[in-house]
């Protein structure tokens, strides 16, 4: 077996004051965090993968809140004040990307976002406008802005699509390049004295004297004075009795469409189904509510079925009568559970964790690395 020299044990693998684990955004966020409240931590970020490998490469890069049909279906299922407390992480963690980055720097574009509302939904008209009545005044109070929906029927022709009944138009939201917005992170926290070794994963750990050593699939450990697990939709390998599941996400981009006359975020089916362009080429994910038993998974694969749904949701509502290419196919990991608010706790003496961020992560993980730093420094 490989020994590691004096020199790595006392630099790169050295105690650490803080160990992280997961390099996706939630880990990324917490580290600027927990540097900006203490620049002094030594802080070492733990990634298994080449890059991170879970979800924050891997989204649609929507910059958004949540649309009129998942609100109102969060409020059912979880009440109005939970469901307004995700909103405003969502929007306040949308604020701090965009203090911290230029906007060229991670392509934020503010296009707008739109919710698909089509004749098969059989969506009550008063309904629906009670609904949007409902969001605007109770969303306009936490985010301090205008309201933020508005019905927008006359896009629908604009925008070309088939089967749509109604469009309800968010102002607010937008669109960034999830490639580009993990590398500035990257860049920002290295730039503050933050460490981040990749390909080592953490198969578990235990207080041994008052220090966390984490055993690594590598021929050494690591020791830390506070461990911080971001470990999202994996977390089940490191803290089992956390309640978080999996869940794939599929995606497929197509080729460049000349003309495309859709510009935004769209969200359709509660959020199930949503699709942006991404310059002229559509970007579409979703589906995994027909099939949830064999998306509850950490395979990083896609599926013929949720493939064909996506494709046939491409023709006949999006771009029918266009002609196209899939030129890209992937899939991501979600980390769900049966309540929509992540978990940011301590676990242990020293133990912590920020996982299980749903469908909209990028948006919450400011929010969550800024909470899980308040507690872990207190
Ligand atoms: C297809 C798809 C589309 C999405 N679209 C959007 C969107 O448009 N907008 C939005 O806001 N959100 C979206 N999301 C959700 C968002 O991407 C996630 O909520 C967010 O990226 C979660 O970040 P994270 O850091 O918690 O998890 P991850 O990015 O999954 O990071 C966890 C990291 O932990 C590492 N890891 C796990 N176990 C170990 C271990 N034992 N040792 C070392 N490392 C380990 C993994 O390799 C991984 O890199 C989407 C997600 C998917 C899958």
């Amino acid at each position: 077996m490989q020994q590691i020299s004096i020199w790595e044990k006392e630099s790169y693998f050295k105690h650490h004051d803080v160990v992280i684990v997961g390099s996706g955004l939630v880990g990324l966020w917490s580290a600027y965090h927990l540097k900006r409240k203490h620049p002094g931590l030594g802080i070492l970020i733990v990634e298994r993968g080449v890059i991170p490998t879970g979800a924050s490469t891997r989204n649609a890069g929507f910059a958004c809140f949540g649309s009129v049909t998942e609100l109102m279906a969060d409020t059912q299922k979880f009440g109005e004040q939970k469901m307004l407390e995700i909103v405003k992480m969502r929007f306040d963690g949308l604020e701090q990307i965009k203090k911290t980055f230029k906007k060229k720097e991670i392509d934020f574009e503010k296009f707008g976002g739109y919710e698909l509302i089509s004749a098969s939904q059989k969506m009550d008209m008063n309904v629906l406008r009670s609904n949007i009545d409902f969001l605007n005044h109770k969303i306009k109070k936490i985010i301090k802005k205008r309201k933020p929906f508005r019905l927008h029927d006359s896009s629908i022709s604009k925008f070309g699509f088939s089967g749509v009944e109604h469009i309800i138009e968010n102002k607010f939201e937008g669109q960034l390049h999830s490639g580009k917005l993990c590398q500035a992170l990257l860049r920002t926290v290295q730039s503050m004295g933050v460490t981040l070794l990749n390909t080592i994963e953490i198969k578990n750990f235990e207080n041994v004297n008052g220090k966390i050593e984490l055993h690594t699939n590598q021929p050494f450990n690591l020791s830390a004075g506070q461990l911080l697990i971001c470990t999202n939709a994996f977390t089940k390998q490191l803290l089992p009795e956390l309640h978080v599941e999996p869940a794939r996400g599929q995606v497929l981009v197509t080729s460049p469409i000349p003309g495309l006359r859709c510009k935004g975020t769209f969200h359709y089916d509660e959020g199930f189904y949503y699709f942006r362009n991404l310059g002229d080429r559509i970007l579409l994910g979703g589906a995994r509510n027909k099939a949830f038993e064999e998306e509850n998974t950490t395979e990083l694969t896609t599926t013929e079925f949720i493939q064909q749904e996506l494709e046939s949701f491409l023709r006949q509502v999006i771009i029918p009568g266009t002609s196209y290419t899939i030129d890209h196919r992937w899939s991501g990991i979600m980390g769900m559970g049966d309540d929509k608010m992540p978990i940011v706790k301590k676990i242990s003496e020293n133990i912590y964790c920020a996982v299980r961020m749903g469908g909209m992560g990028v948006a919450l993980a400011p929010v969550i690395g800024e909470n899980i730093a308040a507690l872990m420094t207190t």
